[in-house]
């Protein structure tokens, strides 16, 4: 086993994606103070788990995500991915090449994969249990850890000791076979406790499961009794069924017939309709040719009115006219006798006047 590459996106110092190869044999970090080298060793022990961020050199854990610059904005998550070559099988994964990513967003959603397969923190801790490698392990030395190692107390280095042994797997394995007997036992009690009581209790309950058992056998005698009420209902509904679908047939031819004839009635309709359309415009034709002797008939009626009343004023001056002949043939009957008078009265003077004239010449 061997770590193969570790690659690291907007965690701490490093906001761009970056991949760090390394080959078999020593890679080493060289850089000035404050270049991010340690940066490093935190990845690699945050991305295998690590739950402190006092041990990542950070108050918070979301410090450990890209804080920006004057130049260049915060990061929204960080990730790092470790990429472990497993050809020996020192991981227990099925696998030849294991890698292990982890991700943080800034509202706290945290994530972590095996492989690209999300897992649990868990998992990860189990894979690298004696190892050597995972959060805990002796394989990450941060600086001045050696001093605190070498000054600490016993129990902190018996730790790290045993997991160099690989026997803190057991011991975590023990720890939980502890906890799993001591829950057994509590359930044991517990069970002898219920046992007690069910015991006081079988009397009655005695009686009680004769009775369900009797009503067990009435209900299924209910149950059969149901079953064949259903089944005659059914053979009813059936028929039922059966002459509602003959009634439905011969509804049916009656409703085509009776279609056919609505669709004739209908055709008779329009054709009703088309011709009484025809009538009406017709009638408004007649209508319109009635106003119009109507029209001239009044017209007529005017000028008959003009010439009766022409016709009175010339029968007025027709009688006035025929005064005044019935006049002028009294008044000429009058003068006629004047005239005749008149002549003889000439004639008696002429006849004076030519004696006279004859005794003149005398
Ligand atoms: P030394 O040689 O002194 O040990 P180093 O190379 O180990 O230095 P680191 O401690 O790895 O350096 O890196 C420190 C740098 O990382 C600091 O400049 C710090 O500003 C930067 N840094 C830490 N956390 C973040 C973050 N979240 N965002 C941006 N930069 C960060
Ligand atoms: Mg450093």
């Amino acid at each position: 086993m061997y770590l193969k590459s570790l690659e690291l996106q907007g965690f701490k110092s490093f906001p761009d994606k970056i991949e760090l190869k390394f080959n078999k044999g020593i890679t080493a970090v060289v850089g000035p103070n404050g270049s991010g080298k340690s940066n490093i060793g935190d990845a690699m022990r945050w991305v295998m788990g690590e739950q402190s961020s006092k041990a990542l050199r950070g108050e918070k854990m979301a410090g450990v995500i890209f804080h920006g610059t004057q130049t260049r904005p915060k990061a929204p998550f960080a990730q790092v991915t470790i990429t472990i070559d497993n050809e020996d099988g020192a991981l227990e994964y099925d696998s030849d090449t294991v890698s292990v990513s982890r991700k943080l967003y800034r509202n706290g959603d945290s994530f972590y994969m095996i492989n690209g397969k999300e897992v649990n923190l868990k998992d990860i801790v189990e894979l690298f249990m004696d190892t050597g490698l995972g959060r805990d392990g002796y394989s990450i030395i941060g600086q001045g850890r050696i001093a605190d190692i070498v000054n600490g107390k016993s129990n902190d280095r018996r730790e790290i000791f045993e997991e160099a042994a690989g026997i803190s797997k057991f011991r975590s394995k023990k720890k939980e076979a502890e906890k799993k007997l001591a829950a057994a036992e509590d359930n044991l009690s517990r069970i002898n406790d219920i046992m007690g009581e069910i015991e006081g209790r079988i009397g009655p309950l005695k009686a009680q499961a004769e009775k369900a058992e009797k009503f067990r056998v009435l209900d299924e005698e209910k149950r059969k009794l149901e079953v064949s009420v259903w089944v005659h209902k059914l053979n009813e509904y059936m028929s039922q069924i059966a002459g509602y679908e003959e009634k439905l047939s011969a509804v049916k031819k009656e409703y085509e017939v009776i279609t056919q004839e609505l669709e004739s009635i209908e055709d008779d309709i329009n054709d009703s309709f088309a011709k009484s359309a025809e009538k009406s415009e017709l009638a408004d034709s007649y209508k319109n040719q009635i106003h119009q002797v109507e029209l001239e008939n009044s017209q007529a009626l005017s000028k008959i009115a003009v010439y009766e009343n022409d016709i009175s004023h010339l029968e007025d001056n027709i009688l006035k006219l025929k005064e005044q002949i019935s006049e002028s043939n009294s008044s000429k009957y009058y003068l006629e006798a004047e005239l005749k008078t008149r002549r003889q009265e000439f004639e008696e003077l002429d006849e004076k006047k030519s004696k006279a004239a004859g005794s003149c010449r005398l």
